[in-house]
């Protein structure tokens, strides 16, 4: 992989020992020797990850001059290392080795391959990472964004610090910045991690060795996918919650039949449970309850929470303050932050962070930057959560309209009634939709099953552009495809609203 080193910066200018002093110094604090560095760019953009790099070719493509700086050793961000992309990855891989979508057909004990190990999840793993490396710093290259590799600190409003691993400081100068930091796991103290048996949601897509068994803590979107994966490896898994339920975003009848799914194939749910302790006996990780439970696997993924990055960016030089959880706070529309030429976009201005929202939020940073007018962003975007089975979701939930007191019916489908379910051999999936009894609009689709997350977007695309059941009534669909969904959950909403 090549490097991403200053050398590539044309414009910066190195400072000198006495100039620069390590992010958290406080000597960092003090102004910069004004001459050591130069204005050189309209835009500087701190973080790789999915905002970061949408804002910077958004800008590089408004004739602006962009500089990235990134902290870890490849470009791409959480998205690509650690999060989205290798979550992604590992799941098709595990879909495809275990044989998972031929079960319908073939039964439970099927697979493609017998033994599966860690290094055969790896393997694809890293050839995925290394095109998507590649795909961003072709991106980059073509668009004359420059990079530079190191820890970003400011030192007043309009000036960053960057050292490199090796300790080499250099400053730039820069009309506009954003922030787009991320985020990184929540690691209490009292969590024995020891990235063999007690890991985080970064240190899991580096694993060794398959466990036999997995506890994970923290049924939220990020744990309940893991979970989900590793169970349909016949690890057996424990997901452990403090909350009485999951997914509360999530439409409760969806979850239900997902909850089922689970506690059919044997995954050991523990909700409304708060975990005491953590202890490691003999390397095998034993979860206290409260009330005295224990739960004992071979290794533990701990994922309840995400910290914001802005610890290292001694953000109180350019005059922001961070939140207890490192979050920053941005107008909604343009995400500029308290100080107008910084703006701040991407899982570090919190919910949704999302991969897909944070590279939408930075795109919108930049041309708000740069003074180009954008339309107001449609109102809906979908979640995406890649268990087994996938779930999405767009729109409002049947808890929501009901919150709303909107006069509502719903329509069902089950894939199993498509003739593509058939074909693929589909026990479970489903869709539910949700339309205004008096308008007809369509209110929200919410999917479980195989393809929902590609499914979504057909209602998305009806949702925000003020469609009605009949669109779905008079629409022809491919035939033999699961999108027929579509037709059979409207046809059941039409029955419950007009059957006399
Ligand atoms: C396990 C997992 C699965 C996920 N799955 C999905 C999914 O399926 N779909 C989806 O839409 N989203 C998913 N997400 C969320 C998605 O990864 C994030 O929303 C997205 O990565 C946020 O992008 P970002 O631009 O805010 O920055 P990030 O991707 O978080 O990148 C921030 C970058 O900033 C760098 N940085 C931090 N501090 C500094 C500094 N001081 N100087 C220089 N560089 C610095 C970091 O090294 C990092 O590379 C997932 C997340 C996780 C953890």
């Amino acid at each position: 992989m090549p490097d991403i080193g200053f050398a590539k910066c044309g414009r910066e200018h190195a400072m000198t020992a006495a100039d620069a002093a390590p992010p958290g110094d406080p000597a960092a604090q003090r102004p910069p020797a004004r001459d050591a560095c130069a204005a050189a760019f309209d835009f500087i953009v701190i973080g790789s990850g999915p905002s970061g790099r949408r804002a910077a070719v958004q800008a590089a493509k408004l004739g602006k001059s962009v500089l990235v700086i990134e902290k870890g050793r490849r470009v791409g961000g959480v998205s690509v290392h650690t999060g989205t992309i290798p979550s992604k990855t590992l799941r098709e891989t595990v879909l495809n080795l275990t044989g998972w979508r031929e079960r319908g057909f073939y039964g439970r004990a099927y697979r493609v391959k017998k033994d599966i190990e860690a290094r055969d999840l790896m393997a694809r793993l890293h050839m995925t990472l290394d095109h998507e490396v590649d795909v961003l710093e072709h991106q980059f290259a073509r668009n004359s964004v420059s990079s530079a590799r190191g820890t970003a600190s400011f030192l007043d409003p309009h000036h960053v610090a960057v050292t490199s691993e090796t300790g080499e400081t250099k400053v730039f100068a820069g009309e506009k910045f954003l922030i787009a930091v991320g985020t990184r796991p929540h690691r209490p103290a009292n969590v024995p991690f020891d990235g063999r048996s007690v890991l985080d949601s970064d240190e899991i897509v580096d694993i060794k060795r398959l466990p036999r068994s997995l506890t994970v803590i923290g049924a939220g979107v990020i744990g309940v996918e893991y979970a989900t994966i590793f169970s349909a490896l016949d690890v057996s898994v424990s997901l452990v919650e403090a909350r009485p339920g999951i997914l509360e975003f999530v439409d409760h009848e969806l979850v239900e039949d997902f909850l089922h799914q689970l506690r059919d194939r044997g995954v050991t749910l523990r909700f409304g449970a708060k975990v005491e302790r953590i202890e490691v006996e003999h390397d095998w990780p034993i979860t206290i309850l409260e009330g005295g439970r224990r739960v004992r696997s071979e290794m533990l993924l701990y994922c309840a929470g995400r910290d914001g990055g802005t610890d290292l960016l001694n953000i109180a030089a350019c005059g922001l303050t961070a939140d207890a959880r490192g979050r920053l706070k941005v107008d909604p529309r343009t995400f500029q932050t308290e100080v107008a030429h910084i703006y701040a976009s991407g899982d570090v201005v919190g919910f949704p962070s999302l991969a897909s929202t944070s590279l939408e939020q930075g795109r919108i940073a930049a041309c708000h930057a740069f003074g180009i007018p954008l339309p107001p962003a449609p109102e809906f975007f979908p979640y995406g959560i890649y268990s087994v089975p996938e779930i999405s979701t767009v729109g409002m939930s049947e808890e929501e309209v009901r919150r709303r007191a909107i006069p509502y019916e719903c329509g069902i489908a089950r894939f199993r009634e498509t003739s593509r379910g058939h074909i693929m051999g589909l026990g479970a999936g489903m869709m539910k939709m949700i339309f205004a009894l008096e308008t007809r609009r369509l209110l929200g689709v919410h999917i479980v099953g195989e393809g929902a997350t590609e499914l979504v977007h057909i209602g998305q695309a009806v949702l925000n552009l003020g469609g009605t059941l009949d669109y779905f009534i008079e629409n022809t669909f491919n035939y033999p495809t699961l999108a027929e969904a579509y037709k059979i959950a409207a046809l059941d909403a039409w029955n419950r609203m007009f059957r006399v």
